[in-house]
């Protein structure tokens, strides 16, 4: 919502010989233009010629939620009787190289094509995804603050405050949402607890399973604070763990270190996924970590840049992403280890300082 943003995406319009840039619900709109359009089947949509100033087509009964900000956009509310597709597409006029928001209905995009035949359509991503990926100094404040956050419930899970055995992952779920809340989180994104052999569920939905001593329990969770989201897994076990177990964690810890450390500007994306992946092949789990490293985080949960193999995008100082590995072994149990880093001039900087060493709690 500043000059300086619309001026980057201006540029990188012109770059990429992009006409117009077409943005509907999804984070792209309020990083821009600081206004969250509810994802409602009325069309909201910011329509950004290259060559012209910015509008925003908004419902009328939407519109009194916009701050207006009349340096960079127009507002041109839309009545229930007209039709919002046709003010878009005189918007667009001639324009043939249309990029829009990854995440718009499909209804209002099959409506576009038909109306604009001679468009040629790319995803938004393609201009924003990269602006995006490179945070300003004020986003990694709020990205700190939302991981301080987080940290907080993690801790309280590491040291044992949160009870586990006896209870269902439910349950144990709900407490480490409330507690995300306590923390001053507007909103809990996920918590994931998966506990014995539900732990080898990377995504696993906390259930009614109760969970038992000699388990191991894995916690990934989130929430939003101040607009940016957190994302952290802890791994803990109930009682003391088997030699087994604690053999698969050490490669694990050590895996998601070294890949932490890896995380340089000039670094391909792709090589921190691969230093953690050749130490958990070494260790003999490579068949077990069926998923990437890591995720970009901002406004949205996952977004540019991926940690993963065939994405030979080298990283920059600003990108946010998440170092996370794990382990799974099917009907048994499973680890996974998860911090935010950021690349900085100096390095990587995780932003989650949780301890790592495998926590034996109750
Ligand atoms: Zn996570
Ligand atoms: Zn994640």
């Amino acid at each position: 919502m500043t000059q300086a943003r619309f001026d980057r995406v201006r540029r990188r319009l012109d770059d990429l010989g992009v006409d117009a840039l077409l943005l509907s619900i999804g984070a792209d709109l309020p990083w821009l233009t600081g206004y969250t359009a509810m994802p409602l089947p009325r069309l909201t949509m910011l329509v950004l010629p290259a060559d012209r100033d910015a509008t925003l087509v908004v419902p009328r009964l939407e519109a009194p939620r916009v701050t207006p900000h009349p340096e960079l956009f127009a507002i041109r509310p839309w009545d229930e009787t007209e039709d919002p597709v046709a003010i878009v597409a005189e918007l667009v006029a001639r324009r043939r190289s249309l990029a829009i928001s990854n995440r718009a209905w499909a209804a209002p995009l099959l409506a576009l094509q038909a109306s604009l035949p001679d468009a040629k359509w790319q995803p938004a991503s393609i201009v924003t995804g990269p602006l995006r990926a490179a945070k300003e100094a004020g986003e990694i404040v709020a990205l700190r603050k939302a991981a301080a956050a987080a940290d907080n419930v993690a801790t309280a899970l590491v040291e044992g405050e949160i009870e586990l055995v006896g209870r269902t992952e439910a349950a144990v779920s709900r407490e480490i949402s409330d507690r995300l809340i306590e923390q001053g989180n507007q909103h809990v994104n996920f918590a994931i607890v998966g506990s014995g052999p539900n732990a080898a569920s990377p995504h696993h939905d906390a259930g009614e399973r109760v969970i038992g001593p000699g388990e191991s329990v894995v916690c990934d969770f989130g929430g939003t604070f101040d607009g940016y989201c957190s994302d952290i897994t802890r791994t803990v076990f109930t009682g003391e763990p088997p030699a087994e177990f604690r053999d698969l964690y050490t490669v694990l810890e050590q895996a998601q270190a070294e890949a932490v450390g890896a995380a340089c500007a000039g670094i391909p994306a792709e090589d921190v996924d691969a230093v953690a992946r050749r130490i958990i092949t070494e260790g003999g789990y490579g068949g077990n970590f069926v998923h990437r490293t890591g995720h970009g985080i901002g406004m949205e949960e996952h977004e540019d840049p991926f940690i993963v193999a065939g994405n030979c995008e080298r990283l920059v100082v600003g990108n946010a992403f998440s170092i996370e590995p794990g382990i799974y072994i099917e009907g048994k149990w499973g680890a996974r280890i998860e911090d935010i880093v950021v690349v900085t001039d100096y390095g990587p900087d995780p932003l989650n300082t949780v301890d790592h060493s495998l926590a034996w709690v109750r």
